[in-house]
């Protein structure tokens, strides 16, 4: 399988690499591929986006390329019903500010006490193909939202996400530990079984 990335970001091509690298013959980044396409990421769910994107790189792609891979993902706070959830990228107004998403999250959460700063990372993983319907999973990983931010590793919430089982946040842990556990190697792994299994019962 030719597989296509629907995306430029070089941590994520490489996570994806390392967990699907034996599944497929061939794998590019939109950069590598020398593809330009924006997807406007208008849906209401992880999953929308993410098949969206995914179908519509296909759409374009398709000649050169069997599949696409798209991902979306966002971090979901309880006490927030769900917020930021797709918007996460863009919560505080500004597209990308991880500053001002930050503020605006610990502002909301101010007098929310700690046995209801529940919240997870979801991130939902679409594989658009010419000849197959496609795969769609979706991994999470629990944590609860800090008042202050610890380390200074990660991105995006990964400050204020303490993950509890290695009793750090996401910002402390080295990018090794945080792939072991985060809500994309979960989903990766999902695809990488679907997969799988879809060869085993081929043969
Ligand atoms: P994207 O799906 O990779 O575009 O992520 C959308 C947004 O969700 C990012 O801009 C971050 O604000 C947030 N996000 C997604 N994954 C993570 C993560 O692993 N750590 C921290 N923030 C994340």
């Amino acid at each position: 399988m030719k597989l296509l990335l629907a995306t430029n970001n070089a941590h994520k091509a490489r996570e994806i690499r390392e967990i699907l690298g034996g599944s497929v013959s061939e794998l590019m980044t939109m950069r590598e591929a020398g593809i330009e396409l924006d997807v406007v990421e208008d849906g209401e769910t992880f999953r929308e986006n993410a098949l969206k994107k995914a179908v519509e790189t296909l759409a374009v792609a398709g000649d050169r390329f069997d599949a696409v891979l798209a991902d979306d993902s966002g971090l979901c706070v309880d006490a927030l019903n769900g917020a930021p959830g797709v918007y996460s990228a863009r919560f505080s107004g500004e597209a990308h500010n991880d500053a001002a998403n930050n503020r605006k999250l610990i502002a909301l959460l101010e007098n929310v006490p700690d046995e209801n700063r529940t919240a997870r990372f979801c991130c939902c993983v679409a594989l658009a193909r010419k000849s197959k319907p496609p795969i769609i999973v979706q991994g999470e990983v629990d944590g609860t939202i800090l008042h202050e931010a610890h380390g200074c590793n990660g991105f995006g919430y990964d400050p204020y996400f303490y993950y509890a089982p290695f009793h750090k946040s996401f910002a402390e842990l080295s990018e090794e530990e945080k792939n072991s556990v985060s809500h994309r190697k979960r989903a990766l792994m999902l695809l990488r079984e679907a997969l799988d299994a879809e060869n085993r019962n081929h043969f």
